[in-house]
């Protein structure tokens, strides 16, 4: 094969820049071939907010918690490709790999793989485990840390996680949140929640707590957090400070400008977005009830959604009966999703035909073990 060829028919060992060589079609029939090839012990998952190329040659179309319990749930799948986010594929591996299934299989463990390793998630990486920990140990000087739970977003690392499991505490999705600190209120009188201050802040509002009670540990402040003694021994929901950079693009001024446009407009929200945005909003729901919200609407109905846009524009596309708009007047995407393209997916998938499963997340044992106990707290509290 000479260096032309290798260009234009680019395989196994090819780099993924040799891949963005060929177009869309070409990258998708090959996608497709390694699927037919593999059948149903390859699961391609792909995630809400992915890009439609990508998403309609998924086998399951989901979110991140969704996901990982469909492929756990398969008794054939043997390799999983996550086209999602870096943390959505340690969940998963904690999952489908957990000592259960893999009794099952005799040990065999599932591959789950991360087409681009670069795909994280800015909001999981505003909470590092070092900083977490250090936070816990801060807390300890001013308040007893037994009246404290973790709780963590299912959007963390798998060592947040997996601190949670050790500490007596509990993973939440943006659905379950609630439910996580009413089982926490009825174990401590505190919760520490990470990372997210959004989701936190905008569940304790609607359990009918106050922001009095609410203070917000900045881990690059040098003491406490930021934070005064007294206002953390009068806290109930200490909130991490992160936040999603997409859901915190919106702001109270796009509602408004809406509202004056079209009056009958009605507003859906993700939790993740700012508080001023999530309290003028008509329904503020996790991404399945946006799309529930949208699917269970009458004809006619006028929305603006301020969630991931590739998602409002596929609801956009599978809803024309509906008026759909994008709340805010700027592009803003899941940029790090967006790094799983069609490329990386086939390099990916054709290495992985070829015998080499590459960019393989896999959680330690340790970590994986004490994650999981976090993980199937949520399991029953949903
Ligand atoms: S949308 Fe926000 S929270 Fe979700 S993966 Fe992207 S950066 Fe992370």
């Amino acid at each position: 094969m000479n260096a032309t060829n290798a260009v234009l028919e680019p395989g196994p060992r090819a780099d993924v820049a040799t891949y963005r060589s060929l177009g869309d079609d070409a990258l998708s029939a090959r996608i497709q071939a390694v699927r037919n090839a593999i059948g149903s012990r390859l699961m391609l998952l792909g995630h809400h907010y992915q890009q439609d190329e990508v998403i309609r040659l998924c086998d399951v179309r989901g979110d991140s918690h969704q996901l990982s319990q469909t492929a756990a749930a398969s008794r054939d799948c043997r390799a999983i490709v996550f086209c999602g986010v870096h943390f959505m594929a340690e969940t998963a591996d904690i999952l489908v790999n957990r000592p259960e299934r893999l009794a099952e299989r005799s040990g065999e463990r599932v591959p789950v793989i991360l087409p681009d390793l670069a795909a994280g998630c800015s909001m999981a990486d505003m909470a590092a485990i070092e900083q977490v920990e250090s936070a816990w140990s801060e807390l300890g000087d001013v308040i007893d840390t037994h009246d404290v739970t973790p709780v963590t977003y299912i959007n963390s690392a798998a060592g947040l996680k997996a601190f949670c499991g050790k500490h007596g505490g509990i993973v939440c999705t943006s659905s379950s949140a609630a439910a996580a600190l009413e089982w926490a209120f009825a174990r401590t009188r505190r919760v520490l929640f990470f990372p997210d201050q959004h989701l936190g802040r905008n569940t304790a509002l609607k359990m009918g707590m106050s922001t009095d009670v609410m203070p917000v540990w900045d881990p690059y402040e040098a003491d406490l957090g930021g934070l005064t003694a007294e206002s953390l021994r009068e806290s109930r929901v200490i909130l991490w400070k992160g936040h999603c950079s997409v859901h915190q693009v919106f702001r109270p001024a796009h509602v408004r400008q809406f509202r004056e446009r079209i009056p009958d407009i009605k507003i859906l929200v993700h939790p993740e977005c700012p508080r001023e945005v999530n309290d003028l909003a008509d329904v503020s729901g996790s991404t399945g009830a946006i799309i529930r919200a949208v699917e269970q609407a009458p004809a006619g109905t006028r929305w603006a959604i301020g969630t991931e846009l590739h998602l409002v524009n596929r609801l956009k596309k599978e809803h024309p009966e509906q008026e759909i708009h994008f709340l805010a007047p700027i592009v803003c995407m899941c940029a790090t999703m967006y790094r799983i393209d069609l490329a990386h997916l086939c390099w990916s998938l054709e290495n992985l035909s070829a015998g080499t499963a590459v960019n393989v997340i896999r959680v330690d044992d340790e970590t994986a073990r004490w994650a999981l106990v976090a993980l199937d707290r949520m399991l029953q509290v949903r």
